[in-house]
């Protein structure tokens, strides 16, 4: 799962920080996918977690609620992206690279799982944890 969020991130726009999401449903279908496109769309709110999630609602059963859900993720997720799958309800979140900086599932903050939520996923992170740095380091290596 991660893996095909790897080959989300791959798809960014060459301006955009190549970060890939993918969700799927309880069966481990794919509902979709996308890159971050914050500089593509210049939204400051196109975060890959997001506009994957906003197009797994649109095609799954439940509308919103995304029950049953797992969403894979190259880096870990900021705190509006952490926000966003707790309010949609994901069951399982999967991710790569950690973000020291921003990340907000373990690094810097960890909003999932703060108990005072009612729904908190479950969390596995460092999943292809190389690969999904190296997508990283090459963009910003490129760019400098
Ligand atoms: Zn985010």
């Amino acid at each position: 799962m991660v893996r095909a969020a790897l080959a989300a991130a791959a798809s960014a726009d060459p301006r955009d920080v190549p970060v890939g999401a993918v969700v799927f449903d309880a069966d481990g279908r794919e509902l979709a996918r996308a890159a971050n496109a914050r500089e593509a769309f210049g939204d400051p709110t196109a975060h890959a977690e997001v506009l994957a999630l906003r197009r797994a609602a649109q095609v799954h059963g439940d509308g919103w609620r995304l029950e049953g859900a797992t969403l894979a993720v190259t880096l870990e997720p900021c705190t509006m992206c952490a926000g966003a799958l707790v309010l949609a309800r994901v069951e399982r979140l999967l991710f790569g690279a950690w973000e020291p900086k921003t990340g907000a599932v373990g690094s810097l903050w960890d909003v999932v799982r703060d108990r005072r939520l009612n729904h908190r996923p479950q969390v596995r992170g460092g999943i292809l944890e190389d690969e999904c740095a190296a997508l990283l380091d090459a963009f910003f290596h490129g760019r400098r």
